[in-house]
């Protein structure tokens, strides 16, 4: 399959890793939109949030937990944003399911 960030996790493109275990990785958004840009990847390869099945309601809930994790181990005390763009109205461009992870300054509601 010919999916940048299943390339990522297995290796053959290389990325700034933050965090990993067996469920998920994490690693550095190579675009930051804050001063903490991360993002926050199933090894199971998923195309969208739309396309999660009712089977993987524990992983969505591991991908949050793990982003709350890394926020603290990132020192956000002060707050963050997560996003999940979905399909092409929300703004998707990598066609595997991702949640971003962005601190370090103040964000604005709503988003554009
Ligand atoms: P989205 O637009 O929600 O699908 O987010 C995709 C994100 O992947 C964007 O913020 C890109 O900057 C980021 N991205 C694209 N290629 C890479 C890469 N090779 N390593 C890290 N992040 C990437
Ligand atoms: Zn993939």
């Amino acid at each position: 399959m010919d999916c940048l960030f299943c390339k990522i996790i297995d290796g053959s493109i290389p990325s700034t890793c933050v965090y990993e275990d067996e469920q998920c990785i994490a690693f550095a958004d190579i675009h930051p939109h804050a001063s903490t840009h991360i993002l926050v990847v199933p090894r199971k390869h998923i195309g969208s949030l739309a396309e999660a099945s009712a089977g993987d309601s524990a992983l969505l809930g591991h991908l949050l937990w793990t982003t709350a994790e890394i926020a603290r181990q990132k020192g956000l005390s002060r707050g963050y944003r997560t996003v999940i763009n979905t399909g092409e109205d929300g703004g998707q461009t990598v066609d595997h399911l991702h949640l971003h992870l962005l601190g370090g300054r103040i964000m604005t509601w709503p988003p554009g």
